[in-house]
């Protein structure tokens, strides 16, 4: 027999996956994984059959199809000020995640420590791990899941290589102000720590607050990897394309790393998706479209005996269940699927430090009958 030692040996296999297939052995409607239950915009789908018409069958560019990386540079300055050259400064990437674990490939080494802000997005921590980096965890306070700084502050040594944030946030639906991003700034001015920040829901903010990209930031942009995901804007979760964008001697490293990584990206999407970026309506209005769908599903749940506060940001609601159940959510998470067919994710899961809270996460980025179905069920516990 060969005789394994795991890289990852406290590693399993991810949330996503199991409850994905504990819901679909109960038959459960599935708010779990987050990604959309309809289609992109048939406008979107026309162009990427012509582009694989067209021949745009071979690799792509390394660094991704040119006139991809020049609409992502337009609209990057045209919503947060900032140019981004897109020969040396844009990668289009197999999605954010493979974007954030080769920032991590490329700058940590071992026993450098990388801040994570927990409830964390569950792909950071495994990456930093393989790269023989040490997680450190700073946790958001209190039922509304707010940074406090001074924590933060007081998590940074001399070891600090890197900080990974994630506004809006993933599973939290929280997002950062402009005294947050201050803080932050204010915080690394100074430092030779690298910014990671996971800016995949930029275009899913609520309520006309602002999304806070490090890219408005001078002193964040200029440590700033920024990671945005194509799969969320357009419905599209199951392309696997999205995009990397940092300063060119950051990128320069980034790209040593990407080129063996994955190469280049799937070719016709990227041609497809550089046509459709021109028109900026394609996204701007993605923000009023989930609110509504917030809205509905909070609605529909008022009476029932959860208790919620509205999401900032993302396709994902809290729901806190204190007044029905002491259980540990990852128990009360597994019955909701058996007993009432219904599944979510509990928040625990992304936290490594300790955490006691009693909040599942639920996905609304379904179809009205969908989230009506869920509704009936929550209101029924
Ligand atoms: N980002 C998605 C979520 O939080 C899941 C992505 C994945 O399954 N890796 O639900």
């Amino acid at each position: 027999m060969i005789d394994i030692t795991s890289k990852l040996p406290h590693v399993g296999t991810t949330i996503f996956t199991t409850i994905g297939q504990l819901a679909r052995e109960h038959n459960a409607i599935n708010l779990s994984q987050g990604f959309p239950n309809f289609d992109p915009d048939p406008e979107l789908l026309a162009l990427v059959s012509e582009a694989y018409k067209k021949g745009h069958n071979q690799y792509a560019p390394m660094q991704g199809a040119l006139s991809l990386r020049e609409a992502i540079s337009e609209k990057i300055e045209r919503l947060y000020g900032r140019y981004y050259h897109p020969e040396s400064e844009i990668i289009v990437t197999a999605g954010a995640t493979q974007a954030i674990f080769t920032t991590i490939a490329a700058f940590v080494r071992p026993k450098d420590e990388v801040i994570v802000i927990e409830p964390a997005f569950d792909c950071y921590e495994p990456a930093i791990a393989l790269f023989g980096g040490k997680s450190v965890p700073v946790s958001l306070e209190g039922n509304d899941f707010k940074m406090n700084w001074s924590t933060f502050k007081s998590a940074i040594t001399p070891k600090t290589k890197m900080v990974i944030i994630n506004t809006p946030h993933n599973p939290t639906g929280t997002i950062w102000s402009e005294r947050d991003m201050l803080q932050l700034q204010d915080i690394l001015r100074d430092t030779n720590i690298i910014l990671l920040s996971d800016e995949v829901y930029e275009h899913i903010v609520f309520d006309g607050k602002p999304h806070e990209s490090a890219a408005k930031y001078p002193d964040l942009a200029a440590r700033s990897f920024i990671c945005a995901s194509f799969g969320k804007t357009f419905h599209a979760t199951g392309w696997k394309v999205g995009y990397c964008v940092a300063p060119k001697p950051l990128m320069h490293e980034f790209q040593k790393v990407h080129q063996f990584n994955v190469f280049s990206v799937h070719h016709p999407l990227q041609i497809a998706l550089a046509e459709y970026l021109k028109d900026p309506q394609h996204y701007v209005n993605l923000g009023g479209f989930y609110q509504q769908k917030r809205d509905a599903f909070l609605d529909a749940i008022k009476e029932s005996r959860f208790k919620m506060v509205p999401s900032e940001g993302t396709y994902f609601q809290l729901l806190e269940y204190s007044d029905i159940t002491d259980e540990k959510d990852t128990v009360f998470a597994e019955r909701l699927i058996k007993e009432y067919k219904l599944a979510s994710i509990p928040v625990s899961v992304f936290c490594k430090s300790e955490y006691d809270k009693k909040f599942l996460r639920f996905c609304f980025a379904k179809t009205n009958d969908v989230l009506e179905k869920a509704a009936e069920i929550l209101n029924s516990i």
